[in-house]
């Protein structure tokens, strides 16, 4: 779910307003040299606790981890 910078989210542990931190190639890794998937992954700040998350995964199904997550 990519959302606008502008708009003021809600996210559930701390409730506070989040601001999107930035877009990343679903296949980024710390090792490797996969090829770009051409699919955005959005991670967003938490505006009070800066914890950094991503909502893309929240409504995925079981069978979507076990396709899409090599671990
Ligand atoms: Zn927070």
């Amino acid at each position: 779910m990519l959302q606008n910078k502008n708009q003021q989210l809600d996210w559930p542990i701390c409730h506070s307003e989040i601001s999107l931190l930035g877009l990343v190639d679903f296949n980024k890794s710390c090792g490797g040299d996969l090829p770009n998937s051409g699919k955005l992954i959005d991670y967003h700040v938490c505006n009070i606790c800066q914890f950094v998350f991503s909502q893309e995964m929240y409504g995925w199904p079981k069978e979507q981890f076990i396709n899409e997550v090599y671990n």
